[in-house]
């Protein structure tokens, strides 16, 4: 089966140059193109991103859409690995509501290292995906290392605070020596518009279903608070929705312009504009906030 998602197993989360699914013909042209008629060949990448989207259907083949006959409540019945979406205990996205938070303080502001790395920018369909082909640097959590692969978006929000629903949500996904998930969500209302965005933005609008080259791309661009948190264990939100997903939550909220996330839902592909899935419930799982306590303000 073909890789649907490369937020779907952790093999696929693993950083590697992929082929588009066009004939070997097309594909060669388009190689040749590229090399020497860099806008020819963006042309023509558009063209096929347009004529092959029923190829990218049948990569995707879930919607966000009830009574699809694929759509979230389905998710569990249409492959026999993606089970856990129906069945699963630890699933995400959840929402996260004050009274059920258990309050660490001091437990430590979130521990990035990230650096610049070449990276890629392609459209699976479904959402619009950066991935990091060399070493972007790592996150630290408990003692672990996860090293950062990719980021993707939703909109609106797929974690909601309190039952409320933000515009956009960023899922930066890391993984361990162990091939152990662990994934960032930053939130984002409508407001100014989003520095790393903006970097991106004349590229998310021409991107297609073949990686585009974006140059080297530094992670530490993407501006988070990392002093307040929510921590649970969850789930990937698209099938086949593994569980043992470590979950951070950035608290706080940042702002993205609506000219950013209506280029995000243009991008994708027609009946994915709106691309997150609906909250989960909790099932008795602790959710944890961290937040510097009276005296742990530094920083
Ligand atoms: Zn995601």
């Amino acid at each position: 089966m073909a890789t649907t998602d490369a937020c779907s197993s952790a093999m696929s989360l693993i950083p590697r140059v992929r082929l588009v699914s066009v004939t070997g013909a097309k594909h060669r042209e388009m190689g040749i193109l590229r090399s020497s008629f860099v806008f020819f060949a963006l042309g023509l990448l558009l063209t096929l991103s347009s004529a092959s989207e029923s190829e990218v259907d049948d990569e995707t083949p879930f919607t966000y859409i009830e009574g699809t006959g694929k759509g979230p409540k389905e998710w569990g019945q249409i492959d026999p690995h993606w089970q856990a979406c129906g069945m699963g205990k630890l699933q995400s996205p959840i929402d996260l509501l004050n009274e059920r938070v258990q309050v660490f303080p001091n437990l430590g502001k979130l521990k990035r290292d990230y650096k610049p790395a070449p990276a890629v920018v392609k459209n699976r369909g479904h959402d619009i995906t950066v991935t990091w082909k060399g070493d972007a640097g790592k996150i630290n959590i408990n003692g672990t290392y996860y090293n950062l692969l990719q980021c993707h978006w939703h909109s609106p929000s797929e974690h909601t605070f309190n039952g409320s629903r933000y515009d956009l949500e960023l899922h930066m996904v890391h993984l361990n020596s162990h091939e152990e998930i662990a994934v960032i969500g930053i939130v984002y209302k409508y407001g100014r518009p989003d520095p790393f965005l903006t970097k991106l933005l004349e590229h998310i609008t021409v991107v297609g279903k073949e990686d585009t080259d974006l140059g080297v791309i530094n992670p530490g661009i993407i501006k988070f608070g990392s002093r307040k948190y929510f921590r649970y264990i969850g789930s990937l939100t698209v099938p086949p929705c593994t569980e043992g997903v470590v979950w951070t939550i950035v608290r706080k909220v940042r702002t993205v312009s609506r000219k950013q996330v209506e280029a995000l839902r243009e991008a994708v592909h027609d009946g994915y504009e709106a691309n997150a899935r609906p909250t989960q419930q909790l099932d008795g799982r602790a959710v944890w906030l961290y937040t510097p306590g009276d005296n742990g303000g530094a920083a």
